[in-house]
């Protein structure tokens, strides 16, 4: 607190981050990083990068990756926004596309990424949490009425759970005035991007992250897909704001990692097989695993404390993220790691369990 700090900061609540702890000795399974490195063409293409040409301004309109962005998902280059990381990328959609100052509220599911109230927060916008159903699948009837936009992930942080693409456009044909956001930050573990749906709905704005499946969380890439007005209405925040979020090894780096498909599409299935395999065998440890189709799990043990086991596995020098949450703090979110991450997570919660309380 200072005396020098606007009312505004005072009341602040910022995001807090998963740690990111300085000893590199630990098992680091709390915060979705992949487990795997970033392409090595998508390395090589930074190196190649870092030199003379540093001393020059970054293209403001990173052209070449939404070019890149825009075959792959086969839309058009002016159907996509690049910014960095896809925080900075929902930042401009709450600061630009969602009521501020409005009696309608802004919709996002009671468990869901908690960013988004903070950035109701930062911008001024007001919000009602819809309650998820009892198993934590998103209830789309639920999403309807006036309101100032809706957003949630999907699949849905920290649950893991996937809504199919025939839910989201039932959700879009009853909510067609506003603008719904569907974050798919993991989508590529085990979901069906609605990228195939914005040509059909002006008002859905996708956006995704090179953080998750291309490894490339350090490089801070995000980006998003909509009709072409929507986009439209981002750039002039973006360029109210920053004119070069992405620096030229981003924009290297980013282009590179979509270039090499196979790296990605082996990378991404062995992320899939582990959290099978974990998920298995934490059921045989009598945990409850919701099902997942991201790089992560959600899951509870019935007769021991969440709170206990993960202060149980950081004595181990293995981390999980836990929130103390109404209806969520008896879980644990467990990151997907290599196999032999997997296997020391396994091992300790083994003997976190089979030691009698
Ligand atoms: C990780 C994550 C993001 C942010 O990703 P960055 O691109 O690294 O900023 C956004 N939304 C959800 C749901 C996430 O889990």
């Amino acid at each position: 607190m200072s005396r020098f700090w606007s009312p505004f900061v005072k009341d602040l609540v910022p995001y807090v981050p998963g740690e990111q702890p300085k000893v590199t000795d630990l098992v680091k399974l709390n915060t979705n990083e992949n487990p795997y490195g970033p392409s090595p063409r998508a390395i090589e293409a930074i190196s190649a990068a870092a030199d003379d040409t540093l001393r020059l301004y970054p293209d403001p309109d990173g052209a070449a990756l939404k070019a890149v962005i825009a075959e792959y998902y086969q839309v058009a280059a002016e159907q996509v926004f690049v910014g960095n990381g896809s925080d900075e990328v929902l930042a401009h959609v709450f600061h630009g596309l969602f009521a501020r100052d409005s009696q309608h509220p802004l919709l996002f599911p009671d468990i869901t990424y908690s960013f988004y109230p903070v950035y109701c927060g930062l911008y001024g916008i007001p919000y009602e949490a819809i309650p998820l159903a009892e198993d934590f699948q998103i209830r789309v009837a639920d999403f309807k009425g006036i309101n100032g936009g809706i957003i949630f992930p999907n699949p849905n942080a920290p649950t893991g759970r996937f809504l199919p693409l025939s839910e989201i456009e039932r959700l879009l044909s009853i909510n067609t005035e506003t603008v719904v956001v569907v974050d798919e930050a993991y989508v590529d573990f085990g979901g069906e991007s609605a990228i195939a749906l914005v040509d059909k709905f002006p008002n859905l704005l996708v956006t995704q992250t090179l953080s998750k499946s291309r490894s490339l969380a350090g490089l801070r890439v995000g980006f998003a897909v909509g009709s072409a007005e929507l986009i439209e209405g981002l750039e002039r925040i973006k360029n109210s704001f920053n004119s070069y979020p992405l620096d030229r090894l981003a924009l290297a780096g980013a282009v590179a990692s979509f270039e090499d498909e196979a790296y990605f599409q082996q990378t991404r299935d062995a992320v899939i097989a582990e959290r099978e395999r974990l998920s298995g065998a934490l059921v045989v440890l009598g945990f409850e695993v919701l099902p997942s189709a991201a790089n992560f799990l959600f899951c509870r043990h019935p007769e021991f404390d969440a709170a206990a086991l993960a202060a149980g596995l950081r004595e181990q020098k293995v981390i999980v993220r836990h929130f103390k949450q109404a209806r969520i703090e008896q879980f644990l979110r467990i990151t997907v790691g290599t196999a032999s991450q997997n296997n020391r997570l396994l091992e300790v919660l083994a003997s976190l369990v089979s030691a009698k309380t």
